[in-house]
């Protein structure tokens, strides 16, 4: 049955989903709001050693399994992770990287699951996805931050050995929209005890919940041991009910799996649709409390999200080392394709790409292990950011390899030559920017960040509700927070040609951050007054400024990277200074690209052509050509 559900009610789920307090500083919320905190982010962190030789211990038993145990291409020939490598990164403890060793597993820090994810998916993208499905957002990470104490120490010790998890949100109706959930958990008082493996299986209980649904495109959905899954409860006497996170099984009673779905790439993933017919699950396996699920499921994400931008990080050094030596051996036109103008500057785009990616992760990272800082925005420029960048680091990288490029590795091989996977890759890497939030759904969910603090003082104002004394105290609110913030953007640090001294030739950029940074938050202050309440709808503006922030971002996270590398490894000090000027002159064109279609563009006009499609004004255009889709609707039904 298709849940009706409006505008206003899915915005309400998403709101009352946020993780509305800000506990700890964030440089990525300071940045929106024209107040450049380089201090929250500089120095790094030094790595804390006892991580360091714990993360590179596994490193080494990590690549090494690797190159002696997996075939790449026998993955993808067979669309398949044999049993035999899932076995082996169990037994090397892979499946156990984030979960803390009083648990059972290994404990890495963020810095080295970010490593080793990086190398995995480099390996076979499959291989990375079922590794960061497991624990990113699978078992793992959900009971790490919201289980209990007993749950904890039930469930980690499993899912950190041998026991595959799955993550099950998304349904046939819900993707970017949970308030259309239709998944049910109807809570029961008395049910017999569930049946599931012996290890797993619960204790007797009385009461719990009894769950319907049809799941979709759940990685390791086809061969999970345990599963989180996210059912709505009904509201009830005694039941807050909403949006509710369980563990249980996965083979408790009633939990079939329908389908495994094939994708573009990612050919060895287990992804299935899954159907849940009066699956009983016991009160104890409630994650929290009713209604807490997408929230556990947004935080979740916070951190979870440095795992795509980990698998950015290994494709585009990976790329700028197969760019380098095709570009560097493949002669046309009398001389290695790399001294021709075209393909040189896709090269540079590519290295600079590398290194600011990696100085974005690297930076976000440490802040992750610190605990001192609050993330959550910049760890979402890092999934929206990386998985764009990469992505056009990728196309880049089949260009410069040409026909090869596009030719499949298993062909490569076949006659004779190197199996480079690009070809592969780039169907691989495109699903990064839509799975764990769209780009499109980023852009909305750091802008409402971005904006936060503003709906806080002058949010009255914005929606224009309430009587004539409500809009004049919204007023006052607003003048006191404006009286005071607007003046503070008129003049920085970024306008004095000396500050930043201590960074050289880098200093430049750092000065520019700091301008922009304030420009950018004008410009917000702008918007905000030019469109009001309807600046939510205005979705391109909303999406240039958190562009611009994660220009912003990766500019002063590069600089300070290479600094920071100019510190820890003096000897490569030089050539992280080139680097690093290579990728901020990029990202500084980018952003004063975006700062000129803030006001310059024809949003309005494609919108409202947009709508003419929609209505079907052009058909014409579409008439003469074949679809050779075949028939069936483009949604199944949900029964
Ligand atoms: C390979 C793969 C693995 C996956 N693994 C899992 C998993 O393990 N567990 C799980 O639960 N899910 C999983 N998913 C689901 C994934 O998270 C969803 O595909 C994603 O949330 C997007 O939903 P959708 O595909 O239904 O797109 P839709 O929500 O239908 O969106 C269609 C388009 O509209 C845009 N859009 C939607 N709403 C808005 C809006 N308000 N404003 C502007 N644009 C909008 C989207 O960005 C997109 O471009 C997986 C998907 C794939 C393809």
């Amino acid at each position: 049955m298709a849940t009706n559900v409006t505008e206003q009610e899915s915005r309400e789920v998403a709101e009352a989903a946020r993780e509305a307090e800000w506990k700890l500083p964030s440089f990525g919320k300071q940045l929106f709001l024209g107040d450049f905190r380089l201090d929250l982010i500089h120095p790094q962190p030094r790595l804390d050693p006892e991580a360091v030789e714990k993360g590179e211990r596994f490193i080494a038993d990590l690549s090494t399994f690797l190159e002696k145990e997996v075939d790449p291409l026998q993955i993808e020939r067979d669309s398949k992770i044999p049993d035999s490598v899932i076995d082996g990164l169990k037994k090397i403890g892979a499946l156990g990287m984030k979960v803390y060793p009083e648990y059972g597993g290994l404990g890495l820090s963020q810095v080295y699951y970010n490593k080793a994810l990086a190398i995995v998916g480099v390996y076979h993208s499959s291989l990375c996805t079922l590794l960061s499905a497991h624990q990113s957002i699978g078992v793992a990470e959900p009971l790490r931050q919201f289980g209990s104490e007993e749950q904890k120490r039930k469930w980690l010790p499993m899912v950190a050995k041998d026991h595959v998890s799955a993550f099950l949100l998304t349904e046939p109706d819900v993707g970017s929209d949970p308030a259309r959930m239709a998944s049910i958990a109807t809570p029961v008082d008395e049910l017999p005890v569930a049946k599931g493996y012996d290890d797993i299986v619960a204790t007797p209980v009385n009461g719990g919940y009894e769950v319907d649904g049809r799941k979709l495109w759940a990685t390791n959905g086809t061969i999970a041991d345990i599963v989180v899954v996210m059912a709505k409860v009904p509201k009830s006497e005694g039941h807050r009910g909403g949006i509710t996170a369980f563990v249980l099984p996965y083979n408790t009673e009633g939990i079939t799996i329908e389908h495994r779905n094939q994708f573009m790439g990612l050919h060895g993933i287990e992804n299935s649709v899954t159907r849940l017919e009066k699956v009983f699950v016991p009160a104890e396996n409630r994650i929290a409390r009713e209604g807490d699920g997408l929230r556990i499921a947004l935080t979740t994400l916070n951190t979870g999200r440095l795992a795509l931008m980990a698998i950015a990080v290994g494709a585009s050094k990976w790329a700028t080392k197969i760019a380098r030596q095709w570009a560097n051996e493949r002669v046309q036109w009398g001389r290695p394709v790399g001294k021709h103008d075209a393909v040189a500057q896709k090269l540079a785009f590519i290295a600079g790409s590398a290194f600011g990616l990696e100085a974005m992760l690297d930076v976000s990272a440490r802040l992750a292990d610190n605990k001192a800082n609050d993330i959550r925005i910049e760890a979402a420029l890092c999934k929206l950011y990386g998985s764009e960048l990469s992505w056009k680091v990728i196309d880049e990288l089949l260009q410069v390899r040409g026909g090869r490029g596009y030719e499949t590795a298993a062909s490569l091989k076949a006659r004779g030559e190197k199996p480079v996977p690009v070809e592969q890759l780039m169907r691989d890497m495109r699903v990064n920017r839509i799975f764990e939030g769209s780009s499109e759904i980023m852009h909305l969910l750091i802008a409402r960040e971005a904006v936060d603090t503003h709906l806080q003082a002058a949010g009255d104002l914005l929606l224009g509700s309430g009587d004539f004394k409500q809009k004049a105290d919204a007023a006052r609110k607003a003048g006191l927070f404006y009286g005071k913030w607007l003046p503070q953007l008129a003049v920085g640090k970024g306008q004095n040609p000396r500050s930043y001294d201590e960074f050289g030739q880098l200093a430049a950029y750092l000065r520019y951050v700091e301008r922009a940074s304030r420009k950018l938050a004008r410009s917000t202050f702008y918007g905000m007054g030019r469109w009001q309440a309807k600046l939510e709808n205005k979705q391109s503006f909303l999406g240039r400024l958190v562009d611009i922030g994660a220009e912003l971002f990766a500019i002063s996270a590069t600089v300070v990277y290479a600094d920071t590398i100019g510190r820890e490894q003096p000897e490569r000090k030089t050539e992280a200074i080139e680097l690093a000027e290579l990728f901020c002159k990029m990202a500084k064109r980018r952003a004063d690209a975006l700062f000129h279609e803030l006001w310059a563009n024809d949003d309005d006009e494609r919108y409202a052509a947009a709508q003419n499609v929609l209505s079907g004004r052009y058909t014409w255009l579409e008439e003469g050509i074949p679809d050779p889709s075949g028939e069936g609707p483009l949604m199944a039904p949900l029964t």
